[in-house]
Parts: C-alpha cells; sequence; structure tokens
C-alpha cells in the first residue's frame, strides 16, 4: 500500500504540469461536443476480426471500418458532384491490404440482420455496385456466433493470392518505377494525333496533361498523366 501511495504520488508531480495546462485550455474554450464510443467495433465484428488476423500471413494487412471515399473517387467530379456526398458517410466492416504497398485488396461486409430491412437493402446494392464499377472485390459474409477460418481462408483464397494493382498498374507518373520503355511508334502517333487536344484519361475520364518523369529509367521523358493523380496514377506514353 505505501509502495503504492508513493507510486501516485509520483506520478501525480510528473503529471501535474500537463493537467494543469490540460484545464486552461479547457475553460478558455468552449467544451466540443464529443464522447468516446464504447461500441467501435460490434460483437460480431470483434469475433470475425480476431478469426480473421489469425487466417492472413504477414503479406495482407486488415483494417476495420474502411470510409468508401478513402477506397474511391469519383470520375469527373465537376459533373458527379453529389457522387461523393453518396459514399462519404458509409463505411466497409474489413479491407485487406498487401503489406507492402497497402493496396486494398479485398473488401469484406459482415451482413446481420439489419441488412434483411429494405433501406438497408437498398444502401447495400448501391455499395455492392460501387465496388463492382470501381474493380475492388467486396465478399459479403453472414454475420454469425462463429467463424469457420478454413472456409473463410477459402473464400477469400481468390482474392489474396497477389497484388493486382501491382501486376497490372500502369507506371508511375513521376517515373520512379517506370520500367516500361518509350515506344516510338506510339509517340509519333501521339503527336499526330493530339497535337490540338489533350487526351482523356481512359481510367477515370479527367483531362491528361504532359509531365516529365523526374526520376527513374526514362527520367527526362514526356508522357500524358492523369490531372486527378494522385487519386489516379494512370498515365500514357506519349
Ligand atoms: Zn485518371
Amino acid at each position: 500500500m505505501p509502495a503504492n501511495a508513493n507510486k501516485s504520488g509520483c506520478l501525480g508531480i510528473l503529471l501535474a504540469p500537463f493537467l494543469g495546462r490540460k484545464a486552461v485550455d479547457a475553460s478558455a474554450q468552449e467544451e466540443l461536443p464529443y464522447a468516446r464510443r464504447d461500441d467501435f467495433l460490434s460483437h460480431a465484428e470483434i469475433s470475425f476480426f480476431h478469426v480473421f488476423r489469425n487466417t492472413l500471413s504477414s503479406d495482407h494487412h486488415l483494417l476495420t471500418k474502411v470510409n468508401l471515399a478513402d477506397l474511391f473517387f469519383v470520375r469527373q467530379p465537376h459533373i458527379n458532384l453529389s457522387a461523393r456526398g453518396k459514399i462519404s458517410q458509409k463505411h466497409v466492416d474489413f479491407v485487406i491490404c498487401d503489406t507492402s504497398t497497402m493496396n486494398p485488396l479485398v473488401a469484406i461486409e459482415l451482413d446481420d440482420a439489419s441488412h434483411h430491412k429494405p433501406d438497408r437493402q437498398a444502401r447495400d446494392t448501391f455499395v455492392d455496385q460501387v465496388f463492382v464499377t470501381a474493380g475492388l472485390p467486396l465478399i459479403r459474409i453472414p454475420a454469425a456466433r462463429a467463424y469457420n477460418p478454413e472456409q473463410i481462408r477459402l473464400q477469400l483464397a481468390p482474392h489474396l493470392s497477389m497484388d493486382p494493382q501491382a501486376e497490372s498498374s500502369p507506371p508511375s507518373p513521376l517515373g520512379t518505377t517506370d520500367s516500361t520503355p518509350i515506344n516510338e511508334e506510339a509517340y509519333a502517333e501521339g503527336n499526330q494525333a493530339d497535337a490540338e487536344t489533350t487526351p482523356a484519361c481512359e481510367r477515370c475520364g479527367s483531362p491528361m496533361v504532359e509531365r516529365m518523369a523526374k526520376r527513374g529509367p526514362n527520367s527526362g521523358q514526356t508522357f500524358w498523366g492523369c490531372t486527378a493523380y494522385p487519386k489516379c496514377r494512370h498515365t500514357l506514353t506519349r
């Protein structure tokens, strides 16, 4: 007991300057209306999280409650004005990323009883369409008291074997990882076809701008880069 009392006494002395400053700050400004939630994850989500964490290798990283606006961006936002609002209030329960790049590979939704309600079904249909359109797999797993790790592993295996983005992604606009040689023919054609107009990005529809690779093997060479960079890293050789 005396040892404990002594310990807290020391802590009290150490913390005193910080506690004092906090108190002054709080009284100086209006109190903000925020409180910490005790239900960050539901019981079903916690149960799933633990099973899942043990299922994944160190090559894959599990994130929870990811906002759709962090996963997707709006193509041509000046035209699709309300599109971001439709996704910015929505989350997906889990996202598995490639650990080395942290590129999202597959998303997972736990479907509990609430998913049978009509308004919830409309929401789910919209979310499904967003994932299909943007090309990120979404798996729906019925919420349960217990999960079978082997079954989950089988369901996820097709999506975790490799990082599709790393495999098929175009060269980086800054040329840091660009190993694609500039095609002389495409360069000549591009010059003739696009002499007056700039091309539109075929991935997101944004206009493209002429850029120069600053680093990498193609350093000094020009290419078309998407103006939505870094959200869209699509490039076109000139
Ligand atoms: Zn683009």
